[in-house]
């Protein structure tokens, strides 16, 4: 067994932190230790991601900090994971001489080899192939209430903006028996929490030998013992369907949440996105969901700025978001991505016209995020804690099943339990609270 630390730097979404923790899993069961000081390191992984330009950007800057610890630490190891290393492989040692190794996102079992390579002396090690098997690797889930499980790896779906195809390969869905088995695993190791990830969770199970469906899984894991929440992410309005509604009704432990990515109002620029459904398409999904699920989230992600967008697309999603009324954003300026369909359009928007838009975008679902927070105020919620809250450790931090963020007085040891919530204020981002009468005569 090897003796030594290691130190994760992790950038991206949920899938590349789960990716993250995988990473650790393998390292922990070499014999490494985890530290947060670089200096004290003998590995550090950046485990990336390559969405957005401004990412990627990033990244590279805190990988060049690393340069003259590598000089007086030449043992130091340092390698690239994640989507930027499936993007730029072997560039990175151009980039970043001092890099040792490059690990693809289809290669994460790779790392205990290469790592032993290198210690002997090898250098320069990439291992970026496609399509080796995930399964059963080890995983260092990290602190908290949540448990991150992959329903499948990849996507199909080619958005004409996004990398995510190119550096995730195509679309594979787990087995239903090894998803359920992880979900179990993560309860007796006590998360009473689980989010199921996949780029497009709605065509989870299409491609299996025996195909199931996404709504089959959902009521399938809200019958394993001890969980307490079920979360998923991300749906994609063309593949979303009533039954996945109807199954979020049906169950207890399926939070009645909805995040389904809209990204732009204007039919055109769907179009030209490559997202296979119209605005009016997406607007029924919405009034289905509130018709069957009236108290349900939804929460959607907004790009601005996509090439050919002229004001008057950029109206129609500013319309959309007033007649939906989402609950919460996530907005991005387009970033042009090489290699994909979008980055070489003509008529690329000037980056002033989109800051522009961006910042009236997100004043507008300020408020409307605010105004669907307000007539919570006087409701008692129930909440699941999550510990301190990271702003103001003198309070407790939780999420409705709405997944809204709730402040609150109380104590630790409501931490990974539910506890309902008097709400007292509201504002955008968060919900502030005192615990109602029983939960606070129980702490
Ligand atoms: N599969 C998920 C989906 O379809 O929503 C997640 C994909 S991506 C990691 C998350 C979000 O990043 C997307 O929904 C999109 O809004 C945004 N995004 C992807 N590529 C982008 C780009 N080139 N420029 C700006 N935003 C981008
Ligand atoms: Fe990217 Fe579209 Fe796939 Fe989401 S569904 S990962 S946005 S290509």
């Amino acid at each position: 067994m090897v003796q030594g630390k290691y130190l994760l730097k992790v950038a991206g979404c949920q899938m590349s932190f789960h990716d993250a923790e995988v990473l650790a899993g393998l390292l922990t069961r070499a014999g490494y230790t985890e530290t947060t000081d670089p200096a004290e390191a003998d590995v550090i992984i950046f485990q990336t991601c390559c969405v957005r330009e401004r990412a990627e950007r990033k990244i590279y800057g805190k990988l060049d900090e690393l340069r003259r610890l590598k000089r007086i630490k030449p043992d130091l190891i340092i390698g690239m994971a994640g989507c930027l290393a499936q993007k730029d492989k072997e560039k990175v040692f151009e980039r970043c001489p001092h890099v040792d190794f490059v690990l693809g996102t289809q290669r994460l079992g790779d790392l205990p080899e290469i790592l032993a390579a290198l210690r002997e002396g090898s250098s320069g090690i990439v291992a970026v192939d496609e399509e080796a098997n995930l399964e059963g690797l080890p995983m260092r889930r990290a602190d908290g209430v949540r448990a991150y499980v992959n329903v499948s790896y990849g996507c199909n779906n080619f958005c004409t903006y996004c990398i995510v195809p190119y550096v995730r390969g195509p679309e594979r869905s787990r087995q239903p028996e090894a998803i359920l088995a992880e979900v179990e695993e993560a309860v007796r190791e006590g998360y009473p929490e689980v989010m199921l990830l996949g780029q497009n969770v709605n065509t989870y199970g299409r491609d299996l030998a025996e195909p199931v469906s996404f709504a089959w899984l959902l009521r399938a894991v809200d019958k394993v013992d001890g969980l307490v929440r079920v979360r998923y992410t991300t749906s994609h309005p063309r593949d979303f369907t009533e039954d996945i509604i109807r199954a979020v009704k049906d169950t207890r432990k399926v939070c009645e949440h909805f995040h389904l990515p809209l990204q732009a109002g204007s039919d055109r620029i769907l179009a030209r996105m490559n997202r296979g459904y119209t605005a009016e398409h997406y607007l029924r999904l919405i009034e289905k969901i509130r018709s069957l699920i009236p108290e349900a989230s939804i929460t959607t992600d907004l790009i601005v700025g996509f090439p050919g967008e002229t004001e008057e697309d950029f109206q129609a999603t500013l319309e959309m978001v007033e007649k939906v009324r989402f609950d919460a954003a996530y907005t991005f300026m387009f970033s042009p991505r090489e290699g994909t369909a979008a980055a070489a359009l003509p008529e690329q928007v000037p980056v002033a016209t989109k800051k522009e838009r961006l910042s009236r975008l997100n004043e507008l679902q300020e408020r409307i995020s605010r105004e669907q927070n307000e007539p919570l105020v006087g409701k008692t919620l129930e909440v699941l804690v999550e510990g301190p809250s990271k702003n103001n450790p003198c309070m407790l931090a939780g999420r409705t099943r709405t997944n809204k963020l709730v402040h609150f007085p109380g104590p630790e040891n409501l931490r990974g339990k539910l506890a309902l919530v008097h709400i007292e204020r509201a504002s955008s981002w968060t919900l502030q609270g005192v615990l109602a009468d029983d939960d606070r005569d129980q702490g």
